[in-house]
This record gives structure tokens, C-alpha cells and sequence, in this order.
């Protein structure tokens, strides 16, 4: 019998601002990770692909404001934003990703175009640009990204000088008054400033196929040109049906340099451990070993779903087809 099709999904992962609880926020966010698994459900439910379901997942989540890829991305060191995403099917090996784009609404889409339509599998800046347009996508102004409460906690880190991390969150503490109730707040379950707010999702099909997606806007007040682990395949994203399909969400140069997404897939083909006990050994062992802090979203094949993190935090949530969809925050 094919094991049921699920999908899950993060939200980025981070410290937790235990002080400032915000039962609404959480709630928001609950909400958010529900819409998204039942939207990702509904897809697998009626025979989609694995592929299909996490395009659509990754589409919700950059559209959605409370996360940091699409709408309401994190603001670069010059003050603009930059995204950067990436797919893979684990059927095929094909892959598709774009980085440092600045008028993509959906990255995530164009990424999937990339693996349809193109030789390659990875486009920069200006040239990722280009072939959007090239495929029918309609560039959007760059205030599309704009919330006012990432400008906020950019004048923050910017005003100090540094890259997100290590900020002091009870900085970021005092509630915007007549901030928009669509937009983060710094209510939000997890602190702002000490968080990974990139998206993934994973899944597994009815015919036994897997395919993982990931997108993001970086880390706030990130120099100009930076890229992280969400567009690279192997470091931020990887699938194939052999062994699994895992998404990332953390210090993506930690990720990078750890090879992370790929490096679950080989421990289960080369060492033949679980998913469970390679996406473990990732993120509870490797990760740390060089200061890498954030989580992952795994499914293999047969349905096992695993979404460690060694941060206080993630947003993530899994669903199978035909249970209700689960949602969780903190540890
Ligand atoms: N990994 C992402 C990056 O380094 C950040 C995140 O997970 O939010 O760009």
C-alpha cells in the first residue's frame, strides 16, 4: 500500500520573546500555517504532485506578510529587498532556482519555471529578472515588499550596526501603536530580531514522489548581493524520492558550509540511518559544531516527517491527507 501524502512546512525558526506573548499573534500564525497545510493538503488530496503542492504552499506563505520571503521581506544594508528561493523534485533530480531578484513577486514561481522551461538550474539577479519577464511574469515595484513593521526592525539592526543577529530583542519591545494588524508585530511569538524568517515546504505524493521548496528575503540589513543557503540546492533545499526532501531555515552560511539539506540525504543513503536520525544529526550535531542555529522540514518517501530545530522556536506545521493539519511554535 503507497504511504499517505503529506506536506509540511516552515515558517523560520528562532528565540522565542517569552516576555512580550502575544496570544493574538500566536494565533495569527497558527492560522497562517493552517491555511497554507490545508491549501497544501487539498492539492495532494485530488492527485496533485508533490511538486504542485509545495509550489502552492511557498506561493501562500510569500504572500503572506508575517513571513520574511515575498511580501514583507526583511530590508537589505541599502535599505531595498532581495529574494531568493529554489525547488527540486526528487523524481527527476531537476531543479530550479533565482537569487538577489528585486521585482519578482513570487519567487518561488519563476524558480519552478526555471526547472520547467530552462537548461539551467540557477539564475542571479538581473538575468533571473529577465527570464521572469521573458516567461510571462509580471514585474512588481519594489514597494510591493515593503511592511512597515520590517522598515522598523531595520532602522533598529541598522542603528546598530549589525546582521539581525544578537540584537537585544527587549529593544524591539515597545508595541507599534496603529500598526497595521495584517503586519508583525513585535508582539510576535518569536523575537523579530533573533529570527529566520524564510518558508519551506516538503512533501510526499500519491505516487510516491518527493519535492521540496524554499524561499526568503535573507537576513535583515544583509550586505547588498548576499546569498544565503534558500536559493542553493543541496544547502538550503534538496529531494529525491531515493532517500528525501528537506527544507532549511537558519545562519544560512552555517547551512552552506555544512552542505545541510543535502548532507540528510546522504547520511540515509550512505550511513542507511533513518530520516529522522540524519535530519537529527544535522541540526542538533553538525550545525552546532560551527555556530549554525535554525532547524529543517524533512519527509521521506515513506511518509515519516521529522521538523527538528536547535533554536527555542519554529514555525512548522504538518499534514497528512485526510487528518487535520498540525501547527506548532515552540519546542
Ligand atoms: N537561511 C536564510 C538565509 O540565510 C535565513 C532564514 O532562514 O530566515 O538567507
Amino acid at each position: 500500500m503507497n504511504p499517505t501524502a503529506v506536506i509540511a512546512i516552515h515558517g523560520g525558526a528562532g528565540t522565542i520573546l517569552r516576555t512580550l506573548m502575544d496570544p493574538n499573534a500566536e494565533q495569527r500564525y497558527h492560522a497562517s500555517l493552517t491555511d497554507v497545510l490545508t491549501a497544501g493538503q487539498k492539492v495532494l488530496a485530488t492527485g496533485g504532485s508533490a511538486l504542485d503542492a509545495v509550489s502552492e504552499a511557498v506561493r501562500l506563505l510569500e504572500d503572506n506578510p508575517l513571513f520574511n520571503a515575498g511580501r514583507g521581506a526583511v530590508f537589505t544594508a541599502d535599505g531595498t529587498h532581495e529574494l531568493d528561493a529554489s525547488i527540486m523534485d526528487g523524481s527527476t533530480l531537476e531543479a530550479g532556482a533565482i537569487c538577489c531578484v528585486t521585482r519578482v513577486r513570487n519567487p518561488i514561481l519563476v524558480a519552478r519555471r526555471v526547472l520547467e522551461a530552462s537548461e539551467h538550474v540557477m539564475f542571479t539577479g538581473a538575468g533571473a529578472e529577465a527570464f521572469a519577464v521573458a516567461q510571462g511574469f509580471e514585474p512588481v515595484d519594489s514597494s510591493y515588499f515593503h511592511t512597515d513593521a520590517r522598515h522598523k526592525q531595520w532602522l533598529l539592526v541598522r542603528g546598530q550596526q549589525r546582521v539581525m543577529l544578537d540584537h537585544d530583542g527587549a529593544t524591539f519591545s515597545a508595541p507599534s501603536p496603529g500598526g497595521d494588524a495584517e503586519e508583525p508585530t513585535p508582539h510576535e511569538p518569536i523575537d523579530p530580531n533573533r529570527k529566520f524568517g524564510t518558508v519551506g515546504a516538503v512533501a510526499l505524493d500519491q505516487h510516491g514522489h518527493v519535492a521540496a521548496a524554499t524561499s526568503t528575503g535573507g537576513v535583515t540589513n544583509k550586505q547588498a548581493g548576499r546569498v544565503g543557503d534558500a536559493p542553493l540546492i543541496g544547502a538550503g533545499c534538496y529531494a529525491d524520492d531515493a532517500t528525501c526532501a528537506v527544507s532549511t531555515t537558519g545562519s544560512g552560511e552555517m547551512f552552506m558550509r555544512m552542505v545541510a539539506a543535502y548532507d540528510v540525504a546522504a547520511q540515509m543513503a550512505y550511513r542507511g540511518v533513518s530520516l529522522e536520525e540524519a535530519a537529527g544529526d544535522v541540526v542538533m550535531n553538525r550545525l552546532p559544531r560551527i555556530n549554525g542555529r535554525g532547524g529543517l522540514i524533512a519527509v521521506d518517501a515513506l511518509g515519516n516527517v521529522t521538523l527538528p530545530f536547535n533554536t527555542e522556536g519554529m514555525y512548522r506545521g504538518f499534514a497528512r491527507v485526510g487528518v487535520a493539519p498540525v501547527t506548532a511554535i515552540y519546542r
